[in-house]
């Protein structure tokens, strides 16, 4: 129940943010972020299996039946619907944690300008981020692909765990995570739910799951967001 009511939240505060930014976009600007939805899905390679659009895929047979289970869980999840029409690029819920307290941090001068610039989700399985433009106005937006929160909790886990697990008589559980630490490394171009899955399986038994990674992954979330809006306020700040 708790969840049902969070999901219609979250779905209100998400609209209400895309309808606001939405009614400061051009006609041709709207349309271009429509197009930008599209081709970022098209050039996806799970999200290319998920619809059916993608014409090869360049991935292994083990690799492919790992997407595949992936999907099933994705698709039990409301946010997961949602970031599948080009049409919520704005109004994506799986940004609100992050974008409300991000906007809270934000400098003063600089708060109502930044608020109501563009910040997109695309349908894209990848851990990025971009401060960019739009082709037809030159003016600002960031883009964030949907897949970079399958990445956050990993961060977390191994961030956290490898500080907490730094003495002697925890040696097992630090060799866990500094391995996970050079999964994470090596394979951070991965589709996301996949380096999700490889992370926390060789964490193991060693995965903190608790409060604090929780908060540890909110805060990377609302960073990675900040240091976005940092990129497109810097340009804008006079001084
Ligand atoms: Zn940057």
């Amino acid at each position: 129940m708790l969840r049902l009511l969070n999901n219609w939240y979250g779905k209100r505060l998400s609209n209400r943010y895309a309808s606001a930014v939405k009614a400061r976009l051009t006609e041709e600007e709207w349309l271009e972020l429509l197009e930008m939805s599209r081709s970022a899905q098209g050039t996806d390679p799970l999200f290319g299996t998920l619809t059916q659009s993608a014409t090869s895929l360049d991935i292994s047979p083990i690799e492919f039946a790992r997407l595949t289970r992936t999907l099933t869980t994705l698709r039990k999840s409301a946010e997961f619907d949602a970031a599948m029409t080009p049409e919520s690029i704005l109004g994506n819920p799986a940004l609100n944690p992050y974008r409300r307290s991000a906007f809270r941090l934000l400098p003063s001068e600089l708060r109502s300008t930044l608020m109501l610039t563009p910040i997109v989700v695309t349908p894209r399985f990848r851990f990025e981020g971009f401060a960019g433009r739009f082709r037809c106005s030159h003016r600002k937006l960031v883009e964030i692909p949907f897949g970079v929160i399958f990445v956050l909790r990993p961060i977390a886990e191994v961030s956290l765990g490898t500080y907490l697990s730094d003495s002697p008589e925890k040696s097992s559980a630090l060799s866990a995570h500094l391995d996970a630490l050079r999964l994470l490394a090596t394979e951070l171009d991965a589709a996301t739910p996949s380096l999700f899955s490889a992370v926390i399986a060789t964490i193991g038994p060693h995965c903190q799951a608790r409060l604090g990674v929780a908060h540890y992954a909110h805060l990377m979330g609302i960073f990675m967001l900040l240091h976005e809006l940092g990129h497109i306020g810097r340009s804008l700040d006079p001084r």
